[in-house]
């Protein structure tokens, strides 16, 4: 007898009654709309040496953001839950010009607070009103103090519509353009860019590789589009920095992580020293592929026929079970969350793939969205996107404007729940072959952190770096980017991905620079802290929350020497938590070493 205990569709209804046609919905954006000319009212008459008057126009911020946040959720899930739902895009478009209207408001808060000399700056941060936004108040205006002047800024703003954020959707538009011929299973197809990558991880070794050259000659093509492209975007970015007086690619990407320059490079550094074992693992891999050389293509390979499959039942289960054995309130807060509705998980069509955690700042809950196939794989997605829940959770008692944490240390708590659950699966997997599989999967996000991203983050250093003397052409940004790779896989890459530049997103992101070592610093910081949790048992539940609830109001080092005592500016700390990744390496050897 299956015992449906948990929801496997989530609840929107008590969000906003009516999906997209919701009439309490309505009511909402016309506040939005009305709160926004309040705002503004109190920014243009604000007296920028009273802390009253300051302190009007932050409460007036946090009920925009409230109000923004849960609509903006609300409307990213009837998008997720129903990608035909052409209301809910109208929706969105209506979200983001409210958007648009609040950014310049923003900037002219900025500009005051700027404006005001050091002494009664800090005579205002010490009243009583003021002294909880220390940080966030200070960071408003060293940003604003780093930038050109209000009208300069206004001029780089309206000019980055066509300018910049426009080279970005062209870039989107090539890609959805592009279709390529493939035949598989003897059938001739027309294959979208992302259908192609997908057979990265076909079980047929003759499909993996047809697919990536065809990619390849795809990219080889049409590589002069996309080095315009790239070196519009690069060169638009410098442009603008290089009249801001900043002589560094990474002072954006470092100032909105809250990360100094010392902290990359011990990150980076430690894994420089300690690439041996991920390139032995890769060696053996290639082996077991009988292969006698690791390319590209084969990369994503499986190298199990794994066919277990859990329950969705079964699955929210397990993920309650193991949170419970590190601490009783995440415990508690998952049970919660799946038994009331929050998770989105039924397999069907229509949603939109992959997942995501949004949250409800109004109501103070969040909700969850993926599609539950039955694997593994699946159940840890849960427990990520339950862990990403779990930090807004944390930072419930907390005022909106002291919780907008970064991209590095957003993925702190969804990692470490992530793990406390691959660790169990990895334990308590029935066989050899699927022991071995839990273990890969593991194996391979150190790979993609440790080496892919390593890759992207070399790249785009120097390619910035030649962009600065002029336009990089297309067969130099080849270059760079397989040398990247070469030097990145430490040796154990034959055929290497030299359009990898042209076929990621993220390098022509226009709204977040250098969309790439965040990923590995979240997920070496957030091992870091699993380590102490294994360490410490049950009674690190609490200070685990209390670092969580301060994750954006210090810097990362800050951060680290509070709550963990550690220094992250020094290889040292990197290196627990690579040891960590080392350990599955050596387990996944020991088992694999009469197979290769
Ligand atoms: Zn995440």
């Amino acid at each position: 007898m299956t015992n449906v205990k948990f929801p496997e569709v989530w609840d929107l209804e008590s969000v906003f009654a009516g999906g997209s046609n919701s009439e309490e919905l309505r009511i909402q954006l016309d506040r939005i709309q009305v709160e926004l000319e309040e705002l503004k009212n109190a920014v243009s008459s604000i007296v920028a040496e009273d802390s009253k008057s300051i302190l009007n126009v932050l409460e007036l911020m946090k009920e925009v953001y409230i109000n923004m946040g849960q609509t903006g959720s609300f409307v990213s899930c009837l998008q997720a839950q129903d990608m035909t739902d052409k209301k809910a895009s109208l929706l969105r478009s209506e979200i983001s010009s409210l958007a648009a209207n609040f950014a310049p408001i923003k900037l002219q808060f900025q500009q005051v607070l700027s404006g005001i000399e050091e002494e009664k700056w800090a005579e205002l941060l010490a009243t009583e009103e003021l002294s909880q936004f220390n940080f966030t108040l200070n960071e408003w205006r060293d940003e604003t103090k780093l930038k050109l002047s209000e009208q300069e800024e206004n001029i780089i703003s309206a000019l980055k519509v066509d300018g910049y954020s426009a080279w970005g959707e062209m870039y989107d538009l090539l890609i959805s353009d592009i279709k390529i011929p493939f035949t598989i299973d003897g059938e001739e197809k027309e294959l979208s860019v992302g259908q192609a990558n997908n057979l990265s991880s076909h079980p047929d070794a003759t499909v993996r590789q047809a697919a990536y050259e065809a990619l390849e000659k795809t990219w080889t093509e049409k590589e002069e589009f996309f080095a315009k492209t790239l070196n519009h975007i690069a060169g638009f970015r410098l442009a603008t920095y290089k009249k801001r007086g900043w002589d560094s690619v990474l002072q954006e990407p470092l100032q909105t992580n809250r990360m100094q320059p010392e902290t990359i490079d011990a990150m980076w550094g430690a894994i420089i020293d300690h690439k041996a074992p991920f390139a032995e693992y890769l060696k053996r891999k290639a082996e077991l592929l009988n292969t006698s050389t690791m390319d590209w293509f084969n990369l994503d390979a499986p190298i199990t026929a794994s066919t277990e499959t859990i329950s969705y039942q079964e699955g929210a289960a397990f993920v309650i079970e193991n949170f419970g054995r590190f601490g009783k309130k995440l415990e508690a807060f998952a049970t919660n969350a799946i038994e009331n509705g929050w998770v989105e998980a039924e397999n069907r069509p229509n949603k939109r793939p992959g997942g995501f955690c949004t949250g409800l700042p109004l109501t103070k809950e969040s909700r969850i969205f993926m599609t539950y196939s039955g694997t593994m794989s699946n159940v840890a997605t849960l427990a990520h996107e339950l862990g990403h829940a779990f930090h807004s959770y944390a930072l419930r008692p907390i005022h909106t404007l002291n919780t907008g944490y970064a991209m590095g240390v957003a993925e702190t708590a969804s990692t470490f729940a992530e793990m406390i659950v691959a660790d169990a699966a990895v334990q308590e997997a029935k066989s050899e072959d699927e022991k071995i599989a839990l273990l890969e999967d593991k194996i391979q996000r150190s790979v993609a952190f440790f080496m892919n991203i390593h890759a992207r983050f070399l790249f785009e250093t120097r390619f910035y770096e030649e962009r600065e003397s002029g336009i990089v052409p297309a067969h130099r940004l080849n270059e760079i980017m397989e040398e990247a790779q070469r030097e990145a896989y430490a040796g154990a890459l034959n055929v290497a991905h030299p359009h990898f530049w042209a076929s990621k997103l993220h390098f022509y992101m226009t709204s977040v620079p250098f969309y790439n070592f965040p990923y590995t610093f979240g997920y070496l910081f957030s091992l870091s802290i699993y380590a102490k949790a294994k360490e410490e048992g049950s009674s690190f539940e609490d200070k685990y929350i209390a670092l969580l609830q301060d994750t954006a109001v210090m810097s990362v080092e800050d951060l680290a020497m509070k709550h963990l005592g550690e220094d992250i500016t020094e290889k040292a700390f990197w290196e627990k938590g690579i040891r960590i990744c080392e350990q599955d390496v050596e387990q996944f050897l020991e088992l694999t070493t009469q197979k290769g």
